[in-house]
């Protein structure tokens, strides 16, 4: 398709929105009973994936059974097929686990797609005194899981053939920071899971599977409103700082997780994607 089809005369295979179809796909996302992870999910559900969110075990509340009613009853036509989302629990911490985790999801539907490894957590405490076993804790959820869910989607995507792709969400303290944050750990993190996607990309890429991340910028989500309500006026000061004068909303992140999930980005691999409202450029 594209230029080369235009001047060979030929009908073109797909229209351009046509890359971004993620039907007959399944999905992985783990943080997706809520925030950005829920976002995503439901992305990848609206453009026809059948998308497993993964969450510490909890019992679902309100908001995601609202989201999962609206996801598994879109309307479709008689040649779509529908995406859903399935609400599963795990750790993202123990490997094996996650290995089988998602064993049990290509059992039930025969294949895996996309991995979204977004769980993740914020903590903080001053540098010089940062408890060992909080900065473990960081550095395991946010590091060691994020790589135990790509390796646990990779492993199945290699055995099956299918030219996947792996998502990592990392963040801009991975890039940069502020002085009144008390976050070496999560920055120490975010700053390995850019690092970490480059080097599954280029491993993985000959396989013909794809790692990206997303460094998004302050998101309105339950994780920044913890940071925000321990100082008053923190918002308005964190948004003065930023170029666009504002923190972003969950739903601003569908369009780069629908790009890097599907055939629209085929040649992109070992990127980290920021989508930051410039704050990285500041
Ligand atoms: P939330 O706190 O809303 O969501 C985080 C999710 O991760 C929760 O659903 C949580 O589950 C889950 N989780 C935590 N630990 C584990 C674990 N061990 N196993 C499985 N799931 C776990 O945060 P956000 O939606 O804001 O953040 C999502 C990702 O985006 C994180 O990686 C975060 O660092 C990153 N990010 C967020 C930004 C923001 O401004 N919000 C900016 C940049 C990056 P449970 O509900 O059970 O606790």
């Amino acid at each position: 398709p594209g230029v080369d089809a235009a001047l060979a005369g030929s009908a073109p295979v797909g229209t351009a929105l046509s890359l971004f179809s993620l039907e007959g796909r399944v999905a992985l996302v783990t943080g997706g009973h809520r925030g950005i992870g829920l976002e995503m999910a439901l992305a990848l559900a609206e453009a026809g994936a059948v998308v497993y969110c993964l969450d510490l075990p909890t019992e679902p509340d309100s908001t995601w059974s609202k989201v999962q009613s609206y996801a598994n009853e879109l309307p479709v036509s008689e040649s779509q097929k529908k995406g859903r989302l399935e609400y599963i629990s795990g750790d993202v911490t123990d490997q094996k686990a996650m290995w089988t985790t998602v064993e049990s999801i290509v059992e039930r539907e025969g294949r895996i797609d996309i991995c979204m490894a977004n769980a993740g957590i914020l903590h903080g405490a001053e540098c010089l005194e940062y408890p060992a076993e909080d900065f473990k804790k960081v550095l395991n959820i946010n590091v060691s899981g994020v790589l135990f869910t790509a390796q646990a989607a990779g492993r199945q995507m290699e055995r099956l053939g299918i030219s996947g792709s792996i998502i990592l969400t990392a963040s801009m303290s991975g890039t940069i920071t502020n002085p009144n944050q008390h976050w070496v750990a999560y920055n120490t993190s975010k700053s390995a899971v850019v690092q970490m996607a480059r080097s599954l990309a280029c491993e993985l890429a000959p396989k013909g599977i794809r790692v990206n991340s997303i460094s998004p910028g302050y998101i309105f989500t339950s994780m920044t409103r913890s940071f925000l309500d321990t100082q008053p006026g923190l918002e308005a000061k964190l948004s003065a700082q930023n170029p666009m004068g504002r923190f972003g909303q969950p739903d601003e992140l569908r369009g780069v997780t629908l790009w890097l999930a599907s055939d629209a980005s085929s040649f992109c691999t070992g990127s980290d994607i920021k989508v930051d409202g410039g704050q990285c450029a500041w």
